[in-house]
């Protein structure tokens, strides 16, 4: 059954990818910034067309076996045929989506094509515990955490943004996205802070700390890196003249400790 419906699979996957290509549009500059980072090696040759819904084969068994195994239906958000890919209307411009199934035209590509990619992809769905346990589909939903972990900063020039309070006398923030959870300032980022919010009202109700690895319009304060110490890293302040230790909550934000750290604190609305 599975050697008849490969055949079948391939060449509606070729016809459809052949259409995309025909009718979709390239990546934008930001996608085609992930794709790279995914490692695809002709980013260039993607396309996407945006579709009311994802099509279903015509072929009457194929079209049983896309339903049976919950690879096509009505909710299906994507679907990644090499280098074209169909995105449903109501999630055209979702990032996460993009790059999730940018992680399968990467895995068309290292795997070979067409016949080499649907052969592994296809068994993979059919065996238990089927889709979307196979290895090939958990690959492309770690990559789309990862790339798109919430508040994240991607890229050296981007912004983050964090609430800190007080708690107990201590300077803490939440962040729930990155799983923080009243996570302190100490050992002389907490005196920084307090300077820095000094014209603040209210800032031990919660102000805005905007930071980010590179200067930015209107930053207040500039971190110089000094040197790791218990798995976090020392910045020395300029203005402030001391240094202030960073925990390893830094790498819920950067995937390396920065060289500069420019920040900026506002009142909360
Ligand atoms: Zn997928």
């Amino acid at each position: 059954m599975f050697q008849l419906l490969l055949p079948a699979a391939c060449q509606w996957a070729e016809e459809q990818e052949a259409i995309i290509l025909r009718e979709g549009v390239a990546l934008t500059t930001s996608q085609m910034e992930d794709a790279r980072r995914i490692g695809i090696a002709h980013p260039e040759k993607v396309r996407l067309r945006v579709v009311e819904e994802i099509p279903l084969p015509t072929h009457p068994l194929l079209r049983q076996a896309a339903e049976a195994t919950n690879l096509i239906s009505p909710l299906t958000a994507g679907l990644t045929l090499r280098y074209g890919i169909f995105i449903q209307a109501e999630s055209w411009g979702e990032r996460r989506l993009v790059v999730h199934e940018l992680a399968h035209t990467a895995q068309y590509e290292r795997l070979g094509g067409f016949r080499p990619f649907l052969e592994l992809y296809l068994r993979e769905s059919v065996t238990p515990p089927g889709y979307p346990y196979g290895p090939l589909e958990q690959e492309a939903k770690r990559i789309e955490r990862e790339l798109c972990a919430p508040n994240r900063t991607h890229g050296s020039n981007s912004l983050g943004v964090i609430v800190p309070y007080k708690y107990e006398g201590m300077w803490v923030f939440d962040d729930p996205a990155v799983g923080l959870m009243r996570e302190p300032f100490v050992s002389g980022i907490d005196t920084m802070l307090e300077k820095l919010v000094a014209s603040i009202p209210d800032a031990d109700k919660g102000f805005r700390l905007i930071f980010s690895a590179t200067p930015f319009p209107g930053y207040t304060v500039k971190l110089e890196w000094r040197r790791e110490e218990y798995g976090g890293n020392w910045y020395f302040s300029p203005q402030f003249e001391m240094e202030g230790w960073l925990c390893p909550a830094l790498f819920k934000y950067f995937d390396a400790a920065p060289r500069e750290l420019y920040g900026r604190a506002e009142p909360k609305s």
